[in-house]
């Protein structure tokens, strides 16, 4: 089965995140038997962008949510990587500022969204309004559960504009959670990343499960897909991220546009000449 069909949560469906092993890593035993695939979609991607901006009419938006060391900065890492960085951006979605928080909550989602032509990456998203918000019920219930409707309705406005949405989950396992973050306290570099705050955190999880459960249910489209991608292996999670971009991005039929000018004519006047 293709990754994105067997990643995707099909629109009406009720996942239940426990179910989904997280350590999944397809029919690749390791890394390396998983380079050269890589390498391979690293390429497409590469290709699909620059006629995604060459093109100029439509968009592409990555909205990327997952606990703590889930991996959305190793995602933003591979995925821009591969891309002209003129033409693509990367959103990151903290608690809101004074001014976001005295707009509706989609205020600051709409101003960063994609422009013509663009690759935008959300690093978290509009949806922390329904996960962060819910689990740590900052605001009342009959506020954040009237927030599915209303990200639906922008979600299908913005794509009716023609921006392509794709949503992943990146699904990691409580355990390796912990690792990681042991991870991080055996190495320096990483000294700067640990917050008391992440690991009282882990105390939620089950109730961040739930909030995330709902969302995917209430906010898998077809029009704005969401997947969960699992997680623990790296690679594995690059390879499926990848691969699933780079098969929406070639489903888009995108084409170079025509030239504005005459070739025949800029050939014979500025070129022939030369050519003699
Ligand atoms: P990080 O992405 O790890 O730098 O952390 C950003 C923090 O901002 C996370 O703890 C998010 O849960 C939090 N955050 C993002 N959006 C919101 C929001 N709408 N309301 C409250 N907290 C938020
Ligand atoms: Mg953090």
């Amino acid at each position: 089965m293709s990754y994105p069909r067997q990643f995707k949560v099909e629109p009406g469906t009720q996942v239940k995140l426990a179910e989904l092993d997280p350590a999944f890593k397809g029919h690749h035993e390791a890394h390396a038997a998983a380079a050269a695939e890589i390498e391979h979609y690293s390429e497409r991607l590469r290709v699909l962008q620059e006629l995604l901006y060459a093109e100029g009419r439509r968009s592409l938006l990555i909205c990327l949510q997952a606990m703590d060391t889930g991996g959305k900065d190793g995602i933003i890492n591979h995925v821009l990587a591969a891309m002209n960085p003129q033409g693509c951006r990367v959103a990151h979605f903290r608690r809101p500022s004074p001014e976001e928080a005295a707009h509706d909550f989609l205020w600051r989602a709409h101003r960063v969204a994609p422009a013509r032509g663009e690759v935008v990456i959300f690093n978290r998203s509009h949806y922390e309004d329904v996960l962060v918000v819910r689990v740590h019920q900052l605001l009342a219930k009959s506020v954040w559960s009237a927030r599915y409707e209303r990200i639906n309705e922008f979600e299908r406005a913005l794509t009716e504009d023609g921006t392509v949405i794709l949503k992943f989950y990146l699904h990691i396992s409580s355990e390796e959670q912990l690792a990681r973050f042991k991870e991080r306290l055996d190495d320096p570099t990483k000294h700067w990343k640990i917050s008391e705050a992440d690991y009282l955190e882990r105390r939620f999880w089950p109730q961040y499960l739930r909030a995330y459960e709902e969302a995917l249910f209430r906010c898998s489209t077809e029009r704005a897909p969401w997947y969960v991608i699992p997680a623990n292996h790296k690679w594995f999670r690059n390879l499926a991220v990848a691969r699933i971009v780079v098969e929406r991005l070639e489903a888009m039929g995108l084409k170079y546009p025509e030239p504005t000018v005459d070739l025949t004519r800029i050939r014979r006047e500025y070129h022939a000449a030369a050519a003699q």
